[in-house]
């Protein structure tokens, strides 16, 4: 672990490691205690990694054939594979994840991105197109795929490795070359991965890792007129932000954001999975998932039932070190978060909310928060805004028009969930949803291959399966009149 933290106080940076403009420090946020310094890229930082990764566009990756880059990308796979455990740890202790969450689930989506665009390397392909000729003449046309250029990659810390696979991967299959901004809460697993980039093999340029704050190295990214695309995940106040900076260069932009996601409990559900489900999508690493299932929405006859199986599984949760085997739920990132998550909890209490489990920073070191529950409205606080931790407002509906209705009246559109036996109905409610993403009888499915992003606050854009090769390539359209 100490060689793995040894090389935290350096950037990435054109094939090397190098001291940055600055360092900062980052904490277990079970412990409060500091693990390591880390390097901060500035501007001038910025300016000297997309000299490189230009160079790297023209030169050596540019040159690399198709196929030889998916090679790569499976070389990094197998290198992460080695690394699972290390790469894990360094999660758990850097961000509160559970081990196993981090060992099961966000390293091995890292390694499915890595090896379902590692496919995709040799087939970008354009299209054949017909058209009436040009002044009589006949034509033949066809439009090439390709890559965008310099690619910035912004992550936020619930899931770095995993959301940063969203981004690198299909970047690299299409052949652009990617800085990568981990964030400031949780850089040290990204940082691991760039010793894997460079014992892979990747051209220097290819891939880089400047760590660093949002508003410094973040914000130099955005502005960079050499940047061409950003891919950013993270908060929608901060997505505006980078929004309002890309028009300066019109920069190519998805917006991954938040969300307030609905859960649909239909008396007609398996109610047991349902309660299983809805828990999961509630609890998953403190909440702290952009598709948190955070307001349940249950049909009245169901009601009793579901808050009885959500209390239960609310109190079943095992807080505690997220390096333990039986720890379900670590701590939220850092003091402002918990403090952020328990404004929320007085704020329900005051808009009228009835408090069903949790509720409360339970006592002793670590920015703990109690699994908690609430039966109120759509309308008040808690059910409106993102709160990103173990908070959720079972809200009851009478049919299926105000179940689709309560789910849609949110700022946000990323994922919702459909719980029901009848496969009619599921269809139906899930094309009337205003969301990304509908899971049916299972909460937020994510594979490789599935598109992922939100409507209305929660984004622009989408990543992953085949809309992850088009977000990464421009379509040039070339014609040859015969
Ligand atoms: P955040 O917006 O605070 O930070 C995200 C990243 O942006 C960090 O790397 C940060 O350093 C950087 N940043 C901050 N200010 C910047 C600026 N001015 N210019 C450029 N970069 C800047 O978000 P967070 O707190 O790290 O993450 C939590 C948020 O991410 C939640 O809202 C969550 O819903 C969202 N999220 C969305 C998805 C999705 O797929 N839609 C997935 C995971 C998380």
């Amino acid at each position: 672990m100490t060689s793995t933290l040894a090389s935290a106080a350096e950037l990435y940076l054109d094939g090397g490691w190098t001291a940055g403009g600055g360092t900062f420090t980052t904490a277990n946020p079970t412990t409060g205690e500091t693990l390591a310094e880390v390097a901060a890229a500035d501007a001038a930082d910025v300016d000297r990694a997309v000299e490189a990764a230009a160079r790297a566009l023209r030169g050596e990756w540019a040159a690399t054939p198709p196929s030889a880059k998916g090679a790569l990308l499976h070389t990094l796979a197998g290198l992460v594979e080695r690394d699972v455990e290390t790469l894990a740890r360094l999660e758990a202790q850097d961000m509160g994840v559970p081990l196993g969450i981090a060992q099961g689930l966000f390293v091995p989506n890292l390694i499915a991105s890595l090896r379902y665009y590692a496919g995709w390397a040799d087939k970008i392909n354009g299209d054949l197109l017909a058209t009436d000729g040009y002044f009589g003449a006949p034509t033949h046309s066809y439009t090439r795929r390709e890559p965008i250029g310099v690619i910035a990659a912004i992550v936020p810390w619930n899931a770095p490795l995993m959301i940063l696979g969203w981004k690198l991967a299909p970047a690299l299959a299409t052949g652009n070359t990617v800085i990568v901004k981990p964030p400031e809460d949780a850089s040290l697993s990204i940082l691991h991965l760039a010793r894997l980039v460079d014992e892979a093999g990747f051209p220097a340029g290819t891939v880089q890792v400047l760590p660093g704050l949002g508003e410094v190295a973040g914000e130099a990214l955005t502005l960079h007129p050499g940047v061409h695309k950003v891919s950013f995940t993270g908060s929608t106040e901060v997505g505006r932000r980078i929004l309002r900076n890309s028009a300066t260069h019109f920069t190519r932009t998805t917006l991954e954001l938040g969300g307030k996601s609905p859960q649909i409990i239909f008396d007609d559900a398996d109610l047991e999975s349902a309660v299983r489900g809805a828990a999961m999508g509630l609890f998953t690493n403190q909440g702290r998932v952009c598709a948190a299932g955070t307001r349940i929405l249950v049909h009245r006859s169901v009601a009793d039932a579901m808050l009885d199986g959500l209390t239960q599984a609310a109190e079943a949760q095992v807080l505690g070190d997220p390096l333990a085997p039986e720890t379900t739920m670590g701590p939220l990132v850092n003091a402002a978060q918990r403090d952020r998550v328990l404004g929320y909890l007085h704020r329900g209490l005051d808009e009228g909310a009835t408090l069903v489990a949790g509720g409360a920073a339970p006592d002793g070191p670590g920015h703990f928060v109690a699994p908690t529950v609430f039966a109120g409205g759509n309308d008040i606080t808690i059910s409106r805004e993102e709160i990103f931790g173990p908070v959720g407002t079972v809200i009851t509906f009478d049919d299926d028009a105000e179940a689709i209705a309560l789910a849609n009246d949110n700022r946000y559109g990323l994922a919702a969930t459909v719980w029901t036996s009848d496969v009619r109905r599921a269809h139906a409610v899930a094309a009337a949803l205003e969301a990304g993403a509908v899971g049916v009888n299972g909460w937020s499915p994510l594979a490789p291959q599935l598109p992922w992003g939100g409507l209305k606050a929660s984004g622009i854009g989408r990543e992953l399966g085949h809309e992850g090769i088009l977000a990464n390539t421009e379509s040039k359209t070339v014609t040859v009149v015969l």
